[in-house]
């Protein structure tokens, strides 16, 4: 008799927190992250780089926030995108509140730029009121330079301290809804950080070797440093930092957590989108019937679900195969192109022979079979529906105003 697979579920126990939908620590499996490298202000291409970081493997991924613009730009990303985004803020705690105004799910403060105590309790104040967690994200190469002077280096000890610190600050207004990393460039340096960190807090952990480099140095140093601290039962979300395209992050992520065992392995793999102001149908329903249908094909395809088609095609034309939904109607697409328009309630049926078509064809037949007039027909949908819900169906210009008042600026006319 074979015996069973090795898996490494044996976890440190940590606390949990939850970014958006997704649990972190406290037994939830393993997430993996990735870092947008578009301009958060240019919101459309920044989403279209979210649902491939998504499709590739993300549970969670972060965008930076580093201008007006950039908060702005979050406003419109957060409602469209598949997953939580957090903010990534560096020396500016204004952009932290008006991250949090343009509606994040987290947020991460550097807390060796971002000095100011009463900055930083401001921060953790109005996340508390909104239930947002923070990331503590220690760096070595960006120490605070009074730990620095007084631990003569960026040690293992001096990296926890910044922590620590920060933390008490936190704690002084209440708040405590955390999770820390201490992260280094130097493989032995994070793995020691990491390992007195996991003895000294119990809130959950974010593993990276920061500033690894690109492939394949960058992944052999980011695999040496996570895959060491998870095969100890330390970690509970990873982000491999690459100087390479951010798909590539979270591809490695996803495929070292299922060689490990930490993360199922995937066959079929059904993404939807989150919904949001735009959905024409019930898209958890839609997405369950499609899953329900599709599960035991075994199809080796990623598919995906969207609920409008003002915007659904284009976020996910990543995916092999996709419906969006408009008018009563559902627009069938493959790698983002439009090939079939049918009723609403033909919808599922529709994707399912398509998929099974799609992979006994392959991509090149199927979009050679497409309906002629079928991207005219969804063209006129798309531009009715966006007649009947105007531009601003997510409110997010409204959040924008609000952004923009914040930093003294009048909101725009008719807003
Ligand atoms: S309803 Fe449309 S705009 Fe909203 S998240 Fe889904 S696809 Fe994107």
């Amino acid at each position: 008799m074979g015996r069973a697979a090795w898996t490494l579920t044996e976890r440190r126990p940590t606390r949990q927190i939850h970014v958006g939908g997704v649990a972190v620590g406290g037994g939830a499996p393993v997430t993996v992250q990735s870092m947008t490298t578009t301009k958060t202000a240019d919101a459309e291409a920044t989403l279209a780089q979210i649902y491939a970081l998504a499709a590739a493997g993300a549970d969670l991924v972060r965008c930076t926030c580093n201008e007006e613009a950039a908060a702005e730009g979050l406003a419109r990303i957060v409602p469209r995108s598949p997953v939580p985004i957090i903010a990534d803020i560096h020396f500016h705690h204004e952009m932290a509140l008006a991250a949090l105004e343009a509606g994040v799910q987290g947020l991460r403060l550097n807390p060796g730029n971002l000095r100011k105590e009463a900055e930083i309790k401001q921060v953790a104040a109005e996340a508390k009121d909104r239930g947002v967690p923070i990331r503590i994200g220690v760096n070595a190469g960006s120490l605070h330079p009074d730990l620095y002077k007084r631990f003569g280096g960026a040690t293992p000890e001096a990296l926890v301290e910044s922590a620590r610190m920060e933390l008490a600050y936190f704690s002084e207004v209440g708040f405590d809804d955390v999770k820390i990393s201490v992260k280094a460039s130097s493989v032995p340096l994070m793995i020691d950080s990491y390992r007195l960190a996991s003895e000294t807090f119990d809130h959950p952990l974010h593993l990276g070797v920061t500033e690894a480099g690109p492939p394949p140095a960058g992944l052999l140093k980011g695999t040496a440093g996570i895959a060491t601290l998870l095969a100890e039962g330390i970690g509970d979300t990873i982000r491999y930092s690459l100087t390479a395209d951010p798909v590539e992050e979270a591809r490695a992520g996803r495929q070292l957590l299922e060689a490990l065992g930490l993360r199922e392995r995937k066959g079929l793999d059904l993404i939807a989108c989150p919904s949001c102001g735009r959905a024409e149908i019930d898209v958890i329903a839609v997405a369950k019937a499609a899953q329900e249908a599709l599960e035991n094909r075994n199809l080796p395809i990623q598919v995906a679900v969207m609920g409008c088609v003002v915007n659904g095609p284009g976020e996910a034309r990543e995916a092999d195969i996709g419906i969006a939904a408009g008018r009563k109607r559902g627009h069938l697409f493959i790698k983002g192109k439009i090939v079939r328009v049918v009723p609403e309630d033909e919808m599922v049926d529709a994707l399912v022979s398509e998929a099974e078509r799609l992979v006994a064809e392959g991509v090149e037949a199927r979009l050679a079979a497409a309906d002629s007039g079928a991207e005219a027909e969804a063209e006129a949908d798309r531009r009715e529906l966006l007649d009947a819900q105007g531009t601003d169906a997510n409110a997010s210009e409204t959040k924008v105003a609000l952004i923009r008042k914040r930093f003294g600026e009048q909101p725009p006319a008719g807003s």
